[in-house]
């Protein structure tokens, strides 16, 4: 590891002072679990990290007028285990309980895990699909980002210098709502997704497809949302056949790339039985016939 000189903070005033003052030189640090390794590896270099694990206000898992407030250093394995989450909010398990294993859960965060911003990230696609927003705090105040707005490119968000993710929200799901997440990795504990798909819809009273989102994880630069593939469902039955349709656009739409995990072709083959699948799930769970 190069030199670095750590720098504890306990308040989000002190945090983007420092960050500003330190800047390009500095980074934020969570639990580490993207960040050292990058910096191990030298695929990033910085002599400052400001520590946010200090900072009480950014722990915690709430619920608010707005949905769930998920704080930005709750960890993955309290994400796992919190009981709002498992009782209302069971999509988001589908991605948090495929991520790593338990000692990179213990200490990888929910803002790290959005704010790495890489493009096989878990949790992004599945919270867009339940169109999550993000809290920024800045000296300026605290503004609130749709995280579909906050992923710009590989490792780029749109926060400024000095901003700091304070957590991120998910409205409570409204009657007929479902959501689901589905990857392939290349084997079960411990594998970043080759590809992976979240699904979101709303079945009004009749099973008719009145809202859905799509968003496709690890096969362009940042989580996809596929608008086509929705449009071809709105206003459909939720059946075998809107789906197949869906799922092949969502094919088409996917930018993969070919490296050591696959190649484009397996990857768009992924997506097409993982959008297919995902819909599936979304779909029981809007009708309440799928448990968990
Ligand atoms: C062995 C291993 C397996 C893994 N498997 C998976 C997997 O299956 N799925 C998956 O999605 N990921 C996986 N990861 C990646 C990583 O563990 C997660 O992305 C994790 O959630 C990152 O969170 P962190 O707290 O460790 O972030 P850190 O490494 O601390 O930070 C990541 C980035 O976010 C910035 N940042 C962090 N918090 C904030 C904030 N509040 N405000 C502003 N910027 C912030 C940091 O400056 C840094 O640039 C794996 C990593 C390892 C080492």
């Amino acid at each position: 590891m190069p030199d670095i000189d750590l720098h504890e903070c306990t308040t989000l005033e002190e945090a983007s002072s420092l960050m500003r003052r330190l800047a390009p030189q500095a980074r934020f640090l969570a639990g580490g679990t993207d960040l050292l390794v990058d910096l191990k590896t030298g695929r990033i270099a910085t002599t400052h990290l400001v520590s946010l694990n200090r900072i009480k206000s950014l722990r915690g898992i709430t619920m608010t007028d707005k949905g769930l407030r998920i704080g930005a250093l709750v960890s993955i394995t309290e994400l796992n285990r919190s009981t709002l989450v498992q009782r209302d909010f069971a999509p988001l398990l589908d991605a948090s309980r495929r991520i790593a294993a338990p000692p990179i859960r213990n200490v990888a965060t929910v803002g790290g895990n959005i704010m790495c911003a890489v493009p096989c990230a878990d949790l992004p696609p599945i919270l867009m699909t339940m169109h999550s927003t993000v809290e920024v705090w800045s000296p300026q105040g605290t503004r609130s980002v749709p995280l579909d707005t906050l992923l710009v490119g590989p490792r780029r968000t749109l926060l400024q210098e000095g901003e700091i993710l304070v957590a991120v929200v998910v409205p409570k799901p409204p009657i007929g709502f479902g959501a689901a997440y589905e990857r392939f990795g290349l084997r079960e504990g411990s594998a970043i997704a080759v590809a992976s798909v979240a699904v979101s819809l709303r079945l009004d009273g009749q099973g008719t497809i009145t809202d859905v989102r799509i968003v496709l994880g690890a096969v362009a630069p940042i989580p996809k949302m596929v608008a086509d593939a929705a449009e071809s469902l709105m206003g459909r039955p939720a059946d075998e056949d809107a789906f197949k349709k869906a799922a092949r656009i969502a094919r088409e739409a996917a930018q993969p790339i070919s490296d050591v995990r696959g190649t484009a072709q397996f990857r768009r083959d992924l997506i097409e039985v993982l959008t297919r699948r995902a819909l599936c799930a979304a779909s029981e769970r809007a009708r309440g016939t799928r448990q968990g």
